[in-house]
This record gives structure tokens, C-alpha cells and sequence, in this order.
């Protein structure tokens, strides 16, 4: 295969009831519902991936694997790669190392219980770090993280041990071979669409994201050669009709452009990093290990 121009990643974080439990941290049914609305839509989702004849990856928290096997085996068995997604979406950077692990942990036993998968891929829920969390992945035997900004289509590795305070330098820390495909909230679903006072209520209309998201991906495939478009998004948000055919439109408009080519996360990182060796990596990109900064003249 030719090296494609761009990489259009579908990403989904099976959030369903844990997000409303883990992050919000509500005792409402009502608000819970909203989760569980997520796992009522799966069929739709995976119906809409099989009718374009593309894959995609699931972030899948171990609480929703376990409510929802049989849609967690469904994404499998179709094909789609399964990455981890905490246990019941708490926040690493709530907990000490021994709990981070136990989440780990237990969000991979229920994946590995329900549907046979070992991931090799992570997204933190919320998008939160703790100063442990690159070392524990790592520990864990993970290829890839996706939650991470500092580039915005360009894959990179992620560095351990940075130091910040309010009144020293920055101080970066060593690159590792941890691969970081990096996420925005601009290309995420959630507060774009939900109404979730304290956190986002936006509401945007279907014809307003898919401009925003539509541009951004049109920025990447002119200036980006070689990256990766990272979409996310979740059943319970993107699940709603109007919005899901707003996303199979904007697929049909990626498809339709030369060279680019649909992957799952996996795949990407195990490409780039391929193509990538962390040594020639590090020489070609010294902001990002900080030997530019003036700390480090
Ligand atoms: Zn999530």
C-alpha cells in the first residue's frame, strides 16, 4: 500500500453509564439514563461503520464492558479495535499510583473477561493525567495513548518526568517510546452537542460541527501529509439520529479524497512508529525534548 496522505482515525469512547458515575459523580437515574442511551445506539453506530466499509476503535471503559457485553463482542467481532478506557471512568490524576494500577488493571480483566482483547491503546478518561499515568502505561505494555494535545495531526512520543511549578522553568523530561496520537476537544462530540451544566452547554446543530470538524480535517489532508485525523466521539452523544447522518455525510466526504485511507488507531501508531525510530525521532524534533528551552542552555 501507498503511504497514505492522511489517516482518518473514527475513535468512540463507550463511555455509557460510567461517565455519569466516574466523572460526574451523580446519584440521579435520570442522569445515568444518558449513558445508558449509548448502549441502546451501538447497533446503529456498528450498522453505520459495516454500511461505509470502515473501521474504527472503541475506547471501552471495564464497567461499560461488563453492562454491555454483548455490544462489546459485537465491536470485536466486527473488527474493530477495542482500546482501554479506565474502569468506571474516574479521573487518574484523583488517584494515588497503587489505585491508578488497580484501575488498569481492572478495566483490563473486564475486557479480556467479556471480549477475549488485550488493548494496546489508551485514552484517559476526560483526558486527565496523572504524574504517574505515562509510566504505568508503559509498565502495562501499551503502544499508544490518545489524550494528549501538543501537536494537533502529527503522532509524537511522549515524554516522561516534566517538571512545572509557578516559579521555576519548564523542565522537560526524557522522551519514551510511548506513541501519543493526540486528541482536541475541538474534534470531540461532547461539548459540542451535550447539554451538561458546569461542563458544556452548547448544543451545536449538526451543520455547525460538521463545518468546524470538516475544516479541520481540510487543514490536515492540505498541510499534514503523513498525519492522522482524530475524531472522537461517543454512542450517547453522536448516536442521536440527525447527528449520526451528519457523520456518515462527513465520511463520505473524507472517502472521496486520494490518499486518504480509514485505520484504527493500532494500526496507525504501529505504522508511525515503524517509520519513526525514537532516537532519529528525537534529533529531528528538539522542541520536544526541551533541549531548545532556555533551562537547558
Ligand atoms: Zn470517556
Amino acid at each position: 500500500m501507498a503511504e497514505p496522505r492522511l489517516s482518518v482515525c473514527l475513535t468512540f469512547d463507550f463511555d455509557a453509564m460510567s461517565l455519569w458515575i466516574g466523572s460526574f459523580k451523580t446519584r440521579s437515574l435520570p442522569a445515568i439514563s444518558r449513558g445508558e442511551f449509548g448502549g441502546h445506539v451501538m447497533p446503529r453506530i456498528l450498522e453505520l461503520l459495516a454500511r461505509q466499509d470502515v473501521t474504527a476503535t472503541f475506547f471501552v471503559p471495564g464497567h461499560t464492558a461488563l453492562a454491555f457485553p454483548g455490544a462489546v463482542r459485537a465491536i470485536a467481532n466486527a473488527g474493530h479495535e477495542i482500546g482501554h478506557h479506565g474502569w468506571v471512568h474516574e479521573d487518574p490524576a484523583e488517584l494515588d499510583v497503587d489505585a491508578e494500577r488497580e484501575v488498569l488493571e481492572k478495566g483490563l480483566d473486564a475486557l479480556e473477561r467479556v471480549a477475549g482483547v488485550v488493548p494496546r491503546g489508551y485514552r484517559s478518561p476526560g483526558c486527565t493525567f496523572s504524574e504517574q499515568t505515562s509510566d504505568l502505561l508503559r509498565e502495562f505494555g501499551f503502544l499508544y495513548d490518545s489524550s494528549c494535545s501538543a501537536s494537533d495531526f502529527m503522532p509524537y512520543y511522549l515524554r516522561t518526568g516534566d517538571r512545572f511549578s509557578l516559579t521555576e522553568p519548564y523542565a522537560f523530561g526524557e522522551p519514551t517510546d510511548l506513541v501519543e496520537l493526540p486528541f482536541s476537544w475541538s474534534l470531540d462530540d461532547f461539548p459540542l452537542f451535550e447539554f451538561c451544566p458546569g461542563f458544556s452547554t452548547a448544543q451545536a446543530t449538526p451543520a455547525r460541527v460538521r463545518e468546524l470538524w470538516q475544516g479541520e480535517f481540510d487543514f490536515a489532508y492540505d498541510h499534514v501529509a503523513g498525519g492522522v485525523f482524530d475524531l472522537c466521539m461517543h454512542p450517547q452523544v453522536i448516536g442521536r439520529g440527525p447527528r449520526l447522518h451528519m457523520l456518515e455525510g462527513l465520511i463520505e466526504y473524507m472517502k472521496a479524497k486520494p490518499g486518504v485511507t480509514f485505520e484504527t488507531m493500532l494500526a496507525h501508531a504501529e505504522r508511525w512508529k515503524a517509520a519513526n525510530p525514537i532516537d532519529r525521532w528525537v534529533a529531528q524534533n528538539p522542541e520536544r525534548a526541551g533541549t531548545r528551552s532556555v533551562d537547558a542552555l
